[in-house]
């Protein structure tokens, strides 16, 4: 590994300046490319048929009168247009991908050969039950495992991201305090520190959302939180470990507290990869928690993939579950409790959070993950992630202002602030900066409660030395940063393209290609 042990200098200005322009615009095999509507205009095809014999339509004049509107283009066209805008975009099979929160870890192939058996990749949802015997047997598998990590009750499989898996157990807390008669607790408290999803879920389910302020070693204020309990109050949703990269310690003494006080807990268990095999969530008093079998259990998301988020229950929670759910019989065979067939054993379920059972190809990947790793595996998988993180911490923190490291170790990721930065440089200059070193970026600005946050998550999949070169680029980018190299400030020099107006890309997003007006044809 070449690795400049030094890092940056002021006089290691980076600049392309010098490089002459190129005629088509690309740079060597950093290809621009246009958009496929502006590369086969929509007035050509990309293959030549005789036209159609003469025919009586059938269609009831609902025949199309205007051109389809599609561009028209050849098989190669097409392929070589999806095969470069691919190779401009930062993949885990790429490279590191410290995205925190995220859990970016390696996805092992051995789950892929799996998924893609006929018996798991080709079954249709509306299979007959006696033809899907294995299928079943995988999700009653998983579902097995995932209570037993968790030390819970019950399980809804069903959720397909973490963001429907808190949905779910936010309507099943809905429904316990119905059956309860106590209707009117319509106020659930989160943290400051908690990801954007969990108070859009809180309102979305028709609760108000309050704060919950954190301490300054970046934990949940327990006291504040005590103070706020009462009559109107639902339910808290804390994520554990928490997005400062901390475990919340007093965890027990929260969920004890709040169910003194009449509500539930509600975990965000987004980062379990941190706990797994080492701590089980249910014996800290959750009553509901989701589980990112996309992160923890290394199924492919961002682009990747579809997600699944799978919600585990405490036994207070678990009549309230919803349809359809795995269940085994005396004599080895499964079948799947549906509206149909759930008779009088799961009278209080509050309805169904997807049309069938969930995401059948990420719950074989999680199993085959769950049985190559074993327990011991597993338990393997969070010490190592967050002796990664750990390493991070420490090998940055005296270049960045890391604010919560008087707190002790961290987790599976590593909080830095913008602190000490020169004068005008901030968060997203160094983020661009590591663009041009050849790595994703950090997750910046969040979690919100830290000034220009970057949170680093290695996961346990990098190497030591993977880990020493992220390092060394950071380090190097850090110093330009506190140096205030100029040159930093129009990073990435080397991405396709440099600083988007990303304000107005949120704001007026252009998301419709319209059809510019033909020349005229001349007279
Ligand atoms: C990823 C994440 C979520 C949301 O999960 P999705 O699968 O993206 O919906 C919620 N909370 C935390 C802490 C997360 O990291």
């Amino acid at each position: 590994m070449s690795l400049n042990p030094a890092g940056w200098r002021p006089e290691m200005v980076v600049s392309d300046n010098a490089a002459p322009p190129t005629f088509t615009g690309n740079k060597a095999l950093m290809l621009e490319e246009a958009l496929i509507f502006e590369i086969g205009d929509t007035h050509t095809t990309g293959v030549d048929f005789g036209s159609a014999p003469a025919a009586a339509s059938r269609l009831a004049g609902l025949e199309r009168t205007q051109p389809i509107g599609l561009p028209g283009l050849s098989e190669p066209e097409a392929v070589r247009h999806y095969t470069r805008l691919s190779r401009q975009n930062y993949a885990i099979d790429l490279g590191f991908f410290p995205l925190g929160s995220c859990t970016m870890k390696h996805n092992p192939r051995l789950n892929e050969r799996l998924a893609r058996l006929p018996g798991f990749a080709d079954v249709h949802p509306l299979q007959p039950r006696e033809t899907v015997q294995g299928a079943l047997a995988v999700i009653n598998e998983l579902a097995v495992w995932l209570i037993t990590l968790t030390g819970m009750h019950g399980i809804a499989m069903a959720p397909k991201a973490g963001a429907h898996g808190e949905l779910c157990g936010i309507l099943c807390i809905k429904s316990a305090l119905a059956a309860r008669g106590e209707g009117q607790r319509k106020v659930i408290l989160v943290p400051e520190s908690a990801h954007g999803t969990n108070p859009a879920t809180a309102a979305f389910a028709g609760f108000a959302v309050e704060d919950i302020p954190a301490t300054p070693e970046g934990r949940v204020d327990l006291a504040a939180l005590k103070a706020r309990l009462g009559p109107d109050v639902a339910g808290v949703m804390i994520t554990n470990p928490n997005t400062c990269g901390l475990f919340e310690r007093d965890m027990k003494a929260i969920s004890d507290a709040v169910h003194a006080a009449g509500g539930y807990v509600y975990c965000d268990g987004a980062n379990f990869n941190a706990i797994v095999g080492r701590v089980r969530p249910g014996d800290l008093g959750i009553d509901a928690m989701h589980i990112n079998l996309h992160k923890t259990f290394s199924t492919p998301h961002g682009g990747g993939g579809p997600g699944s988020g799978p919600v585990v229950l405490s036994e207070a929670l678990s009549p309230y579950g919803p349809l359809p759910f795995t269940e085994r019989h005396a004599d080895g065979r499964f079948t799947l409790v549906e509206e149909e067939t759930v008779g009088d054993r799961h009278p209080h379920s509050f309805g169904r959070m997807s049309a069938f059972h969930g995401q059948m190809g990420m719950f074989t990947r999680a199993l085959a993950y769950i049985l190559s790793h074993g327990a011991d595996g597993l338990r393997q998988v969070a010490e190592d992630a967050v002796l990664n993180a750990n390493y991070v911490l420490r090998s940055l923190e005296d270049v960045l202002d890391a604010p919560f490291a008087v707190s002790g170790p961290c987790m599976h990721e590593a909080l830095f602030s913008d602190d000490g930065m020169a004068e005008g440089f901030t968060t997203l200059d160094i983020a661009k900066g590591l663009i041009d070193e050849g790595f994703h970026p950090m997750t910046v600005y969040f979690p919100l409660v830290v000034h220009g946050a970057m949170l680093v998550e290695p996961t346990e999949t990098e190497s030591k030395a993977a880990l020493d070169q992220f390092i060394g680029a950071l380090r190097s980018v850090a110093a330009r940063a506190k140096a205030g190299d100029p040159a930093l400030k129009g990073a990435p020099h080397f991405a396709p393209r440099a600083r988007l107006d990303e304000t107005l890309a949120a704001r007026r997003p252009v998301l419709v290609w319209k059809e510019p007006a033909l020349p005229k044809a001349a007279e």
